[in-house]
């Protein structure tokens, strides 16, 4: 039987897991518990016999993980049929310090916690989650996967913001990029997808889920993307504005009396197309559009807008490029999110085929003889860190 890895995602009210088999990527079982410290959190878990959902109260990242490994003593499979070989854990930052994964001690705990002021909203929660799980399975290696990680190689001229020397020497201020997982992956499957060496491709990736970013990738390493210091720089995301003046922070302190913790709150929770048009699910937008409704308009376009643009500047990094590829929930499935953004790029050898483009299951959606490959490639973090775990732990030379 092949290696199982325990895959964790703990964010500051919940805990995702799946049980990934490494070298096919299939899930054994995945799930979800949300709302922890709610009066009423619900936990998903899908098994081998299907879905069970169960609304209950979870006080704490602990109680989850153990609510976790009662549901798969419950629903299976069992932990004596499919062996646990090492728990893969999400780490949003890892600052500048960690270009690969790393296997998870006191050490490295320690590294984590200092970067928290880098990632207040995201390295807390990760950290309670490598915490609980270390607590409950003792036994088990458990690796640190790095959202950053991918993106240490972006050359300075990229990841450098134009401010004072201090700033940035002393308080780690300069681009770091996330998403690095689903770039990474979704670009080796571009190359396996064109037949291609992927040291050879220039490609660029558009990652568009709730959070959204765009990656120039040259030879399979990252030399570009979106996301800044945080995950709030760049494109127009679900809940977050993306770019913007920078002065718009010192105009509402100043004019406003509005504190830091409001403009942080309103820009990475309140903005993005909710901002816009007060709803953040791209679905839902896509109804309301449909129907005619301005505000929903207005926020697609904005958002196809920033991605053009971006697209832009990307080709323009890169010189040549081989491919573009949409991934994520918004990228997978939005055929008019991409025929918008994609129109008019004709010059630049980028030709969109529609009914490639429209197809439920779509993969090369560019013209037969475009210079650009356009695809569509759904992304797979969860197999990507139990992939990036096992290699940490079975070097092979
Ligand atoms: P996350 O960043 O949370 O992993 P996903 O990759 O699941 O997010 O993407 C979530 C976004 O994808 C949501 O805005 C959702 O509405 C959108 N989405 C999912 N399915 C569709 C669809 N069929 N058409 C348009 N948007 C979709």
């Amino acid at each position: 039987m092949s290696d199982h890895v325990l895959v964790i995602n703990a964010g500051s009210s919940s805990l995702k897991y799946s049980l990934i088999d490494g070298a096919s990527g299939e899930a054994a079982a995945s799930g979800l518990v949300e709302r922890i410290g709610e009066p009423e959190s619900r936990h998903l878990h899908r098994g081998p016999d299907g879905e069970t959902s169960a609304t209950l109260k979870i006080a704490s990242h602990e109680d989850a993980m153990r609510a976790v490994i009662s549901a798969f003593e419950e629903y299976g499979p069992s932990f004596d049929d499919i062996e646990i070989v090492a728990i893969g854990h999400r780490v949003v930052h890892g600052g500048s310090r960690f270009a690969d994964p790393v296997l998870i001690d006191d050490e490295l705990v320690a590294a984590v916690t200092e970067l928290v002021p880098l990632a207040p909203l995201h390295n807390p929660a990760n950290l309670e989650g490598i915490r609980v799980a270390r607590q409950l399975f003792p036994d088990h290696p458990q690796v640190a996967v790095f959202d950053t990680a991918f993106h240490q190689t972006l050359p300075p001229e990229a990841y450098t913001y134009a401010v004072p020397l201090e700033w940035r020497d002393d308080h780690g201020i300069r681009r770091y990029g996330f998403h690095g997982t689903s770039h990474a992956f979704v670009s080796a499957e571009a190359a396996r997808v064109l037949g291609r060496d992927l040291g050879d491709l220039n490609l660029i990736v558009l990652h568009l889920g709730n959070g959204c970013s765009a990656t120039a990738v040259r030879g399979g390493v990252s030399v570009e993307t979106s996301m800044g210091m945080t995950p709030l720089e760049g494109l127009v995301m679900g809940t977050r504005s993306g770019d913007l003046d920078p002065a718009i922070h010192a105009h509402l302190v100043r004019e406003l009396g509005w504190t830091v913790d409001k403009i942080d709150r309103a820009l990475n929770h309140e903005s993005g197309l909710k901002g816009i048009a007060g709803d953040n699910d791209f679905r839902e937008l896509t109804t309301r559009r449909s129907a005619g409704d301005p505000h929903a308009q207005l926020a697609f376009d904005i958002y196809c807008h920033r991605l053009k643009k971006y697209i832009g500047a990307y080709y323009a990094v890169l010189g040549t490029v081989d491919a573009i590829v949409f991934t994520a929930g918004v990228g997978q499935h939005s055929a008019g999110v991409r025929a918008t953004t994609l129109t008019g790029l004709e010059r630049l050898g980028i030709h969109l085929d529609p009914a490639r483009n429209n197809h439920p299951t779509p993969t090369t959606i560019s013209t037969p003889d475009s210079p650009v490959t356009i695809l569509v490639i759904p992304t797979n973090e969860e197999w990507q860190i139990a992939r990036e775990t096992l290699a940490l732990l079975e070097p092979h030379d």
